[in-house]
């Protein structure tokens, strides 16, 4: 296989809630040396945080609904600002309607970029709801474990940080169910999107993190360039 990290990547992790993008951005971000970037990590570090941005955000994210395009596209402007960009990225929530990828194309072709591809993980959703339900976060560092598939060592309690381990407030089985009817309705209208300009990557996202990941190391190492 390729060497990806040899230059600038620059990726989106697409798909509905609970498809793995979150554990395969962390798991390849260091494969190719650039950020991971989850708007949802970002809204929950502002909601704790009680920024204005957080406390628009709130309620709305606890719901499971999606906060308004220019709210989020303020947060993601500002960070596809920063200099650790330059290497290139790994969008993981962003974007979720078709505004989003809109604004994404024109900022990045603002600053002379463009992406490199959107990797849509594909998943059934039985084994969504599985994977949702049975997820618990560290609040403090972020990992995410889930009780069957990647339980942490200690019961409650996070491999890397030692600190509590969390349910999401919106992993209960009637905000999923939610989330999934919002993904169908304003996320997956993104995919048509990117379709008709030749990014779209679709890969199979049920397998271990590890069989996952080489699938799209290898998708990854097959662009042109
Ligand atoms: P996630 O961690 O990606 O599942 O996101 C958690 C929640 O944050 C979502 O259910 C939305 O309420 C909100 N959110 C995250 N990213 C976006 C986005 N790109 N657009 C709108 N809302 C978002």
């Amino acid at each position: 296989m390729g060497a990806p990290s040899h230059y600038p990547v620059r990726l989106v992790l697409f798909g509905a809630p609970g498809v793995g993008k979150g554990t395969q951005a962390s798991a390849l971000m260091g494969r190719f040396g650039v950020p991971h970037i989850s708007t949802g990590d970002m809204l929950r570090a502002a909601i704790r945080e009680g920024t204005p941005q957080g406390q628009q955000a709130r309620d709305i994210v606890e719901r499971g609904e999606l906060v308004p395009d220019v709210l989020i596209s303020e947060m993601i402007g500002e960070r596809l600002r920063c200099e650790d960009v330059g290497t290139g990225f790994i969008l993981d929530g962003f974007p979720r309607t078709v505004g989003q990828a809109e604004y994404l194309d024109r900022t990045l072709e603002g600053q002379g970029r463009r992406l490199d591809a959107v990797i849509n993980l594909a998943v059934p959703e039985a084994v969504i709801a599985e994977r949702l339900t049975g997820r618990r976060v560290c609040e403090a560092c972020g990992t995410s474990f889930h009780l069957a598939l990647r339980p942490p060592r200690l019961a409650g309690q996070c491999d890397v940080c030692g600190s509590e381990l969390k349910q999401r407030a919106d992993d209960s089985l009637y905000v999923i169910q939610g989330r999934l009817g919002v993904y169908a309705r304003q996320t997956a209208p993104v995919l048509a999107y990117y379709g008709t300009r030749g990014v779209l990557r679709e890969v199979d996202g049920v397998g271990t993190v590890e069989q996952v990941s080489e699938r799209i190391e290898a998708v990854v190492a097959r662009l042109s360039r």
